[in-house]
């Protein structure tokens, strides 16, 4: 049986500056011996802004790097954009692709979020692909239609990749619902399950047996300290992805802890 190790992942959107940043991790170091490497992979995804210099200080608390957004291109004129490469120079290990704040208000598309997937794990990054349903979606009861829509196209790509012998490396799939996301009411755990086993069924069809074993799958929208212990406790559920409870030190740590 497939150990895999569960990702504590926090998602800072569009919150703290530099100095915030840097006083963020000085607190964690209080907190270094809680934060142990062992079982938990646990992952800050700050804004570009604080990413320079971030890494380094991270690592000292045994927390990765992340970013929460990137362009697929190499380089050009991409004017605001990120690359892999840039990324991978700031010392990111992960980078969250197709958030639904992305694919509402800066309209990814399914297609782009697949390219910057292969875009990513060529970078040797680990990529988090976020897919989930609107509220609309899933009062009409489409939620698994969604997210095999949703995914499909990403692991049509990984699967040409892999027949060119060139996928390599791990990624990670957060069901994130639209509706739960900073809303303050959370799917049950049950439900997320129930999506993150169609996500291991679609992900063992398309790249066979051993990613399907292998792939994390987190689930994200409104996971506090008090509730993250019912999903990570589900047999198809490896993690979580947190935004507002990220923001501070105790229920970021609290957070850890609780996995
Ligand atoms: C997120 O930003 O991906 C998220 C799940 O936010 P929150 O935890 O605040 O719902």
């Amino acid at each position: 049986m497939t150990i895999r190790k569960k990702l504590v992942a926090g998602n800072w959107k569009m919150y703290k500056t530099l100095h915030e940043a840097d006083a963020f991790a000085q607190e964690l170091v209080e907190y270094r011996d809680m934060l142990s490497p062992s079982s938990v992979d646990a992952l800050i995804c700050a804004p570009f802004t604080a990413l320079c210099g971030l890494g380094e200080k991270l690592k000292q608390v045994h927390v990765k790097l992340g970013a929460q957004h990137m362009h697929e291109a190499e380089q050009g004129a991409w004017t605001g954009e990120i690359s892999a490469a840039m990324l991978q120079d700031l010392g990111c290990e992960y980078v969250i692709l197709g958030h639904s704040e992305r694919r509402q208000f800066f309209a990814e598309s399914d297609e782009a979020v697949a390219k910057k997937t292969c875009v990513a794990l060529d970078a040797s990054m680990v990529p988090i692909v976020c897919v989930g349903e609107s509220l609309s979606e899933r009062e009409a009861g489409a939620t698994q239609t969604v997210v095999s829509r949703q995914l499909g196209i990403v692991l049509e790509m990984l699967q040409l990749q892999k027949a060119k012998g060139a996928l390599d490396g791990a990624f990670v799939i957060a069901y994130e619902p639209v509706w739960a996301i900073g809303s303050g009411k959370s799917s049950s755990a049950q439900d997320a399950q129930d999506v993150a086993t169609l996500i291991r069924s679609l992900v063992t069809a398309t790249l066979g047996q051993r990613a399907g074993e292998q792939v994390r799958i987190v689930y994200g929208g409104s996971v506090k300290p008090d509730n993250i212990q019912t999903y990570v406790q589900q047999p198809d559920i490896d993690g979580a992805l947190i935004g507002g409870a990220s923001l501070q030190v105790a229920s970021f740590v609290a957070l850890v802890e609780q996995v």
